[in-house]
């Protein structure tokens, strides 16, 4: 804890804001004070409510209406008698209650007076998370879209399928849950097995907290790869009938979703209109990674397709499933996202103008999607994006794959040099991935998670040199000790 009236306001905030000022004095925070909020501010006044333990009625601190202010932006003057928050939406207020939360949890409630004018330079500003190799809890991922909502994130990227697990409960498809959920667990001996559907309810709880905090939730459903949990359910719809198993091994299998068979993709039209049901997120991500062609040279019905189609490679092929399931997503009233891959094998059919490409394998797949038009979300593994790197290059660390530092994320820009200018305006944002082949406990996501989120969301709101976020380190442990977060402290 910083001693009283040693600290400014200006030292202690991450996102640094667009504007800070620094005044006399500090307003104490306490259960006493009243909130009020004007009209349009329900849910941000009753989260304020419940965070500060307050009562309503008295303007202590109040959330005033402003016409003509951006979507998110917010301008917030804290003085001795009172704290005041303009915004024009109920999200521009949420922001600028985070701003609040973090400098009370870091000055024991004693918040220095200072005027704040924000707003953010990107619309995507995220973070994924795999439930399918670990599956979290619904409440470890609330307690993470709230602590990513304090640093003024907002899309949680939900992915919830994979070779290891099926997470989505689907009506009509029974073996979902009794098989493509669960996978036996290879190293113990006795056939126990892991993973669940997450139920119905419980994604629409967590919908509900995660809209509060304005933090959209956006789930991925992988086709045509990384689909051995779906097959080990429905062997019909892979090229060879299986048989085939949920994996309680890593890395990339041959065995895919069959593209010659019809059944496969009433299959997805179906799952498509479901989930579109089942969660009010515009987007749906199509996942499109890592799917090898193997199996689809060997099958008569792949031949077939291909033949019907005029397709000589089957890259063209994983082309026109793309094109395919970005139908299904249209039809069921969304937008598709999908892995850079999608631009590949592209020369025949093309993509449809709306799919957006998230940019994963480096920086390029969004170089070459903004060029042809693509919006782009940015999370290339050669530079900070991947969290379940290793902190540092060192047998002690934990992680998967490859190194991730502090200094990496802080350099991360969400507009490489290169691109072009017209192009830079199709980078929606970017977003911070977490794979969990090597987590098996909250408490590890958390430590590979921070600071390094912390230090992406700076970068997403509003880019800053990266010296200045890596001298506020200290202050951002200080942040993971007050929110109960366990964070890596190396440089
Ligand atoms: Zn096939």
């Amino acid at each position: 804890m910083y001693t009283h009236h040693t600290y400014k306001a200006s030292e202690l905030l991450v996102p640094i804001p667009r504007f800070i000022e620094d005044r006399e004095g500090f307003f104490r925070l306490h259960p006493r004070i009243a909130i009020a909020a004007e009209k349009g501010f329900e849910t941000t006044h009753q989260l304020a409510l419940e965070v500060f333990g307050c009562k309503a009625g008295g303007e202590d601190i109040l959330f005033k209406f402003q016409a003509g202010m951006e979507q998110e932006a917010y301008i917030l003057t804290i003085s001795k008698v009172q704290i005041v928050i303009k915004a024009s939406t109920d999200e521009g207020a949420f922001r600028g209650l985070g701003t609040i939360r973090k400098l009370a949890l870091l000055t024991g409630n004693q918040l220095p007076c200072c005027k704040v004018e924000d707003s953010p330079d990107f619309v995507w500003r995220g973070f994924m998370i795999d439930c399918s190799r670990h599956q979290f809890s619904i409440a470890f991922l609330k307690k993470l879209i709230d602590i990513a909502s304090l640093f003024h994130l907002n899309r949680f990227h939900w992915h919830l399928t994979d070779d290891q697990g099926w997470r989505i409960p689907l009506d009509g498809w029974p073996k979902l849950a009794s098989i493509a959920a669960r996978r036996t667990e290879l190293q113990y001996t006795d056939n126990r097995t892991y993973g669940r559907l997450y139920s119905k309810e419980e994604i629409l709880d967590l919908q509900a907290y995660a809209h509060a905090r304005h933090v959209l939730v956006v789930p991925e459903i992988e086709t045509p790869g990384h689909a051995s949990a779906l097959l080990a359910a429905y062997p019909e719809f892979g090229c060879t009938g299986g048989p085939y198993e949920t994996q309680d091994r890593w890395g990339i299998f041959d065995d895919v979703m069959c593209a010659g068979s019809n059944e496969l993709l009433e299959f997805l039209s179906d799952a498509i209109t479901q989930i579109a049901e089942l969660f009010s997120s515009p987007y749906i991500h199509i996942g499109g990674d890592e799917c090898p062609h193997t199996a689809w040279q060997e099958c008569p019905r792949c031949q077939d397709r291909m033949r019907q189609l005029g397709l000589t490679d089957a890259r063209f092929l994983q082309s026109w499933m793309t094109s395919k399931v970005c139908e299904m997503v249209h039809k069921a009233g969304k937008r598709p996202i999908g892995w850079d891959e999608v631009l590949e094998g592209t020369e025949h059919l093309g993509l449809p103008k709306d799919l957006i490409v998230m940019s994963w394998r480096g920086p390029e797949g969004g170089l070459e999607a903004s060029k042809r038009g693509h919006q782009v979300i940015m999370c290339p593994n050669t530079a900070g994006c991947y969290f379940d790197y290793k902190h540092a290059d060192s047998e002690e660390e934990m992680g998967n794959l490859g190194v991730s530092t502090l200094n990496q994320v802080s350099h991360f820009s969400c507009v490489p040099d290169s691109m072009q200018e017209q192009a830079k305006e199709q980078v929606l944002g970017a977003q911070g991935n977490l794979w969990t082949e090597q987590i098996t406990t909250s408490r590890q996501a958390e430590y590979l998670l921070f600071p390094r989120l912390m230090l992406l969301a700076q970068q997403v709101w509003r880019p800053q040199e990266a010296e200045r976020i890596l001298a506020m380190r200290p202050i951002l442990v200080q942040l993971c000790e007050a929110l109960n977060l366990n964070c890596y402290r190396g440089e």
